[in-house]
């Protein structure tokens, strides 16, 4: 059987759908134990006689991917090959910025564009949490699926790009989705679902087509979970003011703490970094695996 490439679109533990050239979608499983694809990998899959099930049988290389620990201390990928991280906070759950600052400094170790949304505007304005991450350069939305201001500027932001949503539990994640990607292509995607209930185990993650071109993944592995940050150069890497700022440390493996000659802790004390996100630094390099640095 000749191999095509495909794009996987929805996973199912070890059973995938998966998006053709030709546009057509089919049901996948894997060859072998070894390979796992995830949600935004490009495959190759080959139809097998008989079924209607077709074989993943190569990943191709991942441009980048989202992971995070799982419950026995490895790393899962949770989505690979993406062109942008929409993080989304709200004044309901209590914004925890440390997680938004977690998952931006994950995105930037995937060299991709992070977008800071602070959803229920509705509800209450973000205190100047939010303005910290426009005056670094990351986009920020205010927005509410409620009265709707904000989304023609989300939609636009993500156009023609495969995205994925994270945040805490409660921010408003599938309203967005929901409202970005419209009822009908959400309820397709979910009756598809139904047909195979019983059959599989529950769905990992999806990606849903925007409806102006581009894609968002909806994954509940980035309900509750931060990703792991492991080193310190990659923490450092992950908060990119005080990567531009210590450039101009008098050792150049200054970890900013209590270094002599650290002009990140100058730019802090000057309030040309704003403390919260220091405080957030200090936090990830507390938390590292190696132990408190
Ligand atoms: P998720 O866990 O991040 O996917 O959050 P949900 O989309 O399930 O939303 C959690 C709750 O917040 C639901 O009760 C939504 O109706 C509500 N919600 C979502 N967006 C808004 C909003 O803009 N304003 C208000 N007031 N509530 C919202
Ligand atoms: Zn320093």
């Amino acid at each position: 059987m000749p191999s095509l490439t495909a794009l996987v679109i929805t996973t199912f533990s070890r059973r995938m759908r998966l998006r053709l050239a030709d546009g057509r979608e089919v049901e996948a499983r894997i060859k072998g134990k070894r390979l796992k694809p995830v949600c935004g990998d490009r495959v190759s899959a080959e139809e097998i006689p008989g079924e209607t099930d077709w074989l993943i049988t190569a990943i191709a290389d991942r441009s980048n991917e989202l992971t995070r620990p799982n419950l026995r201390g490895d790393t899962e990928v949770l989505a690979a090959n993406l062109e942008m991280l929409v993080c989304v906070a709200a004044p309901s759950p209590k914004p925890d910025w440390f997680v938004v600052d977690r998952y931006v400094c994950a995105a930037e170790g995937m060299n991709t564009p992070a977008v800071v949304v602070f959803n229920k505007t509705d509800i209450a304005m973000p205190d100047t949490s939010l303005a910290d991450y426009g005056a670094i350069g990351y986009a920020t939305v205010l927005c509410s699926t409620v009265t709707g201001d904000g989304l023609d500027a989300l939609r636009d932001l993500m156009r023609d790009r495969t995205a994925i949503i994270v945040g805490q539990s409660g921010v408003g994640k599938s309203t967005i989705i929901n409202a970005l990607v419209g009822e009908d292509a959400l309820k397709t995607a979910q009756i598809s679902d139904k047909t195979r209930e019983g059959r599989h185990t529950t769905v990992n993650s999806m990606m849903l087509s925007l409806p102006g071109g581009g894609a968002v993944i909806d994954s509940p592995g980035v309900r509750d979970y931060a990703p792991a940050l492991e080193t310190v150069p990659q923490v450092i890497r992950g908060f990119r003011e005080i990567e531009t700022a210590g450039h101009g440390c008098r050792f150049a493996n200054c970890r900013h703490l209590r270094e002599p000659g650290c002009a990140v802790k100058s730019a802090v004390e000057a309030g040309t970094i704003a403390a919260r996100r220091y405080e957030s630094y200090r936090r990830a390099l507390r938390l590292l695996p190696g132990g408190p640095a």
